[in-house]
């Protein structure tokens, strides 16, 4: 019997990217069709079905090879209903039916989840956690994603809002900085790309010493500069560049540390691509250490004080490995564990 096949969808405000993913997660040649969100939601339905038609077309297989299929969109969603309720990057929709349109038209088994969900799921299932017991992501991007995955099972909570990290609160409710979500102190409004780009034109106003940034003053709210050049900066030794690095870092820590007061999980996934830097990583770590509960994150020093060899590994602070492919991946893993494959 041919291994089985799942196609897994992820729908975004621009793109949507679809794959079929095999039973050891291997994902297919990637389709990609554009959203235009303005074109209204049946116009959005058909084009999930076209998307996905495409990826099992690219792979060279038919419908009949597929399984069961997984769509993963952002939020507001009713994960439990299957629908779409009113997601800002895909204005004008509103309570699309989007589990049950897919179900209907292909006749499979179809799984519904956030797309930060979807993403942690991936690196669960073969990404940058594989084979840990628990794991929560961050993925910095325009938002801060989140995720918790506990076993095989994503925290999705009861009002499908669960795992929502970038909406810790890292700072003072009534004074931090103005997340999207219209809170302020937000994870989000300090550490998201946005938020970088907000803090490094802050900082360069009152920086003093030489920066490489300064070509960059005239052009801060044009689109060629953004986080990945301040983090690019950093790497390279500029000053200004490194104190809004170690900022974002100090701050991701703090989301970080209250998280794993709450879930005390194994791994921490790091995502999104302005992140990709391991001087980051390791300030993040070290951030992690220092202010986090003692015994999860330094467990390695209770094991030596206490003589014992039986102690788990303190949590560890990882990259994630999937990068863009993590939304389908995961979401045809949840496609997959929908159909009882754990
Ligand atoms: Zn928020």
């Amino acid at each position: 019997m041919p291994a089985a096949k799942f196609v897994g969808l992820d729908v975004g405000g621009t793109t949507m990217k679809a794959a079929v993913v095999d039973d050891s997660g291997v994902a297919s040649r990637v389709a990609t069709l554009d959203t235009n969100p303005e074109r209204g939601q049946d116009a959005g339905l058909n084009t999930m079905c076209a998307t996905i038609e495409l990826a099992v077309k690219t792979a060279g297989l038919s419908m009949a090879d597929v399984v069961a299929i997984g769509v993963a969109t952002p939020g507001l969603m009713d994960i439990h209903a299957g629908l779409i309720l009113d997601p800002p990057n895909l204005a004008p929709w509103k309570n699309v039916p989007v589990r049950d349109h897919i179900q209907k038209a292909f006749g499979k088994p179809t799984a519904f989840q956030n797309d930060a969900n979807a993403a942690a799921f991936g690196e669960k299932w073969v990404g940058a956690a594989k084979g840990a017991r628990s794991m929560i992501m961050f993925t910095l991007g325009t938002g801060v994603g989140g995720a918790v995955v506990i076993g095989d099972t994503v925290i999705e909570g009861e009002h499908s809002h669960g795992g929502e990290l970038g909406h810790l609160r890292i700072d003072m409710p009534d004074r931090g900085r103005r997340c999207g979500c219209g809170a302020l102190g937000c994870l989000e409004a300090y550490a998201s790309a946005t938020a970088v780009v907000e803090r490094a034109r802050e900082e360069l106003a009152r920086w003093r010493g030489p920066t490489e940034l300064k070509p960059f003053q005239t052009v801060f709210d044009q689109k060629q500069f953004n986080a990945e050049v301040i983090f690019k900066l950093a790497d390279a030794g500029d000053e200004c560049a490194r104190k809004v690095v170690d900022d974002t870092a100090y701050y991701l820590a703090l989301g970080v540390c209250s998280t794993i007061a709450a879930v005390d999980p194994e791994v921490v996934v790091i995502g999104g691509g302005m992140a990709k830097s391991k001087a980051f990583l390791a300030k993040v770590d070290e951030y992690v250490r220092r202010f986090g509960l003692p015994y999860p994150t330094q467990t390695d020093r209770y094991a030596k004080a206490l003589g014992r060899t039986d102690l788990p590994a303190p949590v560890k602070v990882v990259f994630a490995q999937l990068g863009e492919t993590a939304g389908y991946i995961g979401a045809a893993g949840c496609a997959r564990r929908l159909v009882g494959n754990k």
